[in-house]
């Protein structure tokens, strides 16, 4: 850990569950800042902007600059304008599809692509059979992450990626997936905090998107036992943390000795 420089830490499960604070977390973050490590939020959360996402953080009182959070909606909407696609069908929040239709046609005909994000609750069959007769009529799918599932205050709850997997089964059809834990999510956080991968580690809760995401990048791991960790999942894992810990604030200890 002698390497380390900067910390790639999720959000969710680690710093709170929903919107409450996980005790401590605050002067976590203060004191590794104060030590001097660079911070890069990353987080598959896709519901809403990272603008949004900045000002939730900040409400809640967790120091963030603008410049310290990396999440899907601009990078998809990044590579959707790099594919050169002409129109667009979005699933996600009032501001999420506003980031793409202000700039790309709207289309929820016969779209090119169909960007899924997060939509709560409003998944049901008569989505799932509409989109997938568009799959099956040519649109793409560009999946903002591809999450199990994730905790909220009440319990867990099935996440996007689900019905993404679904739809690419009975379609036989393959989507683009823009989040964690794709290798390229990772390679862009690493550019986007300017460190290299032996100087940054990454802390989440989520044994695939943050420990097996991060590994495949080079990048040392750590696991916190709050949030979505699940004992069996990790014993049943291939890939295994560098370390296991019971929460954030650990952290300081593992780093400051
Ligand atoms: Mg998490």
């Amino acid at each position: 850990m002698k390497n380390i420089k900067g910390i790639l830490c999720d959000l969710d499960g680690v710093l709170y569950n929903d919107s409450v604070l996980i005790e401590g977390v605050i002067d976590s973050i203060k004191t590794l800042k104060n030590k001097g490590y660079s911070f890069l939020f990353v987080t598959n959360t896709s519901g809403i902007t990272s603008e949004e996402l900045f000002d939730k953080l900040i409400k809640m009182g967790i120091p963030v600059g603008k410049d310290e959070i990396l999440s899907p909606p601009l990078a998809a909407y990044n590579y959707v304008s790099k594919m050169r696609y002409n129109n667009v069908e979005v699933l996600g929040g009032t501001s999420v599809r506003n980031l793409f239709y202000d700039n790309i046609k709207e289309n929820t005909i016969d779209p090119e692509v169909i960007v899924v994000g997060d939509i709560g609750k409003n998944w049901d069959y008569a989505l799932m059979n509409n989109l997938f007769n568009k799959i099956l009529n040519g649109s793409k799918v560009v999946g903002l992450h591809k999450g199990k599932f994730w905790k909220a205050a009440d319990g867990l709850r099935i996440d996007i990626g689900a019905f993404i997997t679904g739809l690419e089964f009975a379609t036989s059809t393959q989507s683009v997936c823009i989040g964690k834990p794709e290798k390229a999510f990772y390679e862009s956080a690493i550019e986007k905090i300017g460190l290299s991968a032996d100087e940054l580690l990454m802390i989440g809760d989520d044994i695939v998107g943050d420990i097996q995401g991060a590994k495949s990048a080079n990048l040392t791991a750590i696991q916190v036992k709050t949030g979505k960790y699940r004992k069996e999942l990790t014993d049943n894992s291939p890939v295994q943390p560098d370390y296991l810990i019971e929460n954030f604030n650990d952290l300081v200890g593992l780093l400051i000795k």
